[in-house]
């Protein structure tokens, strides 16, 4: 006897590919490209994240999330993006080869094969050719207690010395120059947007931890990124694939055939706590589905209230590079990382970078 396949309900024409454990709906392959599809469309004109004067950068790790999010985007703002490019503002991705050995290289090809398929430019920033160390030797110079006594005591007296230990931690020092070289390279070439990957699992995870940690400060900051319509001295950053959960984004490039990294980063069992909050966040969508979806309205309801411009009361400028950086820190993370670890001075590093680069 054959197995009846569902028809799809929302065309009622196709065969079904999958039904949504949240909504018991059967959808076909066409209708769930185009729900996604228009899914983002939707989240971008809600929070009015871009228009045709702005100058588009996409941070393209060639992952799943960050592939789907140059390739959907590419798809259904095809005509934006051309306005943006006669005014002179080309969208360009920027992929960042931070040297983790056995990861990197399959992700960087398809984040090449991302942008000659979509026919966005792209820059391609190594640590290791501009900062003189990858990622993998970085983290191989800091995880010595001779170092982080070093560095403990010639930047902060000592008194530091634990904190060092937390943030010579590999996503750490990855998410704090990741963050800074992808925000810089965007500024140096006039940016006014940067579109990350984070889709809706990553939000509410970080909801959790921030709400399990009680850091209400972070929580405000989170809150900020997609809330407030300024992100300055920061350029602004959008996250069109906020509302999509990660199966979907998985199941899109599956269906719309698109490669992507099934390799985990090497590093990333170094994330503890965000490992649990997604943990509790697939058992809690298991038996409970559309649990993150009412995580996320509960998130775009209290969001607003905390989102607040960022204080400059809180922080002060780093003497080097302008960056804000903690009062109780002679410099900014990134001074410090690449003077201390790689022996360079982050600022000249990253104007040489643009001047090589920029438009
Ligand atoms: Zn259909
Ligand atoms: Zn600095």
């Amino acid at each position: 006897m054959a197995i009846s396949t569902p028809t799809c309900s929302r065309c009622t024409k196709n065969r079904a590919v999958m039904v949504r454990a949240h909504s018991g709906e059967a959808v076909c392959k066409a209708c769930f490209l185009k729900e996604i599809e228009d899914k983002v469309r939707r989240t971008m004109s809600r929070y009015k994240m871009v228009d045709s004067c702005d100058k588009l950068t996409f941070a393209l790790s060639g992952g799943k999330d960050s592939t789907v999010l140059v390739r959907v985007i590419a798809k259904v703002h095809e005509n934006l993006l051309r306005e943006q490019v006669k005014k002179g503002n080309t969208p360009v991705a920027i992929t960042i080869d931070e040297g983790i050995a056995n990861y990197r290289d399959e992700s960087l090809r398809i984040a090449r094969d991302t942008c000659a398929a979509t026919g966005i430019d792209q820059i391609l920033f190594s640590f290791k050719q501009e900062f003189g160390m990858a990622l993998d030797d970085m983290i191989k110079a800091t995880s010595n207690n001779t170092f982080i006594e070093r560095i403990g005591s010639k930047h902060a007296g000592g008194q530091l010395k634990n904190a060092f230990k937390v943030i010579t931690k590999p996503c750490s020092i990855c998410g704090v120059l990741r963050r800074r070289v992808l925000n810089d390279i965007a500024a140096g070439l006039h940016a006014t947007k940067i579109a990350t990957g984070h889709n809706l699992n990553d939000e509410a995870e970080t909801f959790l931890i921030n709400l399990f940690k009680g850091d209400i400060n972070r929580m405000g900051r989170a809150a900020s990124i997609l809330f407030e319509e300024e992100a300055a001295p920061f350029v602004k950053k959008i996250k069109p694939l906020q509302d999509l959960l990660q199966q979907d984004v998985v199941l899109y490039l599956y269906h719309a055939g698109g490669d992507f990294q099934e390799t985990p980063c090497p590093y990333a069992g170094d994330n503890v706590m965000r490992g649990e909050a997604q943990g509790i966040l697939y058992g809690l969508e298991g038996g409970h589905p559309g649990t993150i979806f009412n995580i996320k309205k509960f998130m775009d309801t209290v969001y607003p209230l905390l989102s607040k411009p960022v204080s400059s009361g809180q922080l002060s400028t780093c003497e080097k590079c302008g960056a804000p950086k903690s009062k109780d820190l002679d410099e900014c993370m990134a001074c410090y990382y690449i003077e201390a670890i790689c022996g360079k001075d982050y600022t000249s590093v990253m104007r040489d970078f643009i001047a090589r680069h920029g438009s």
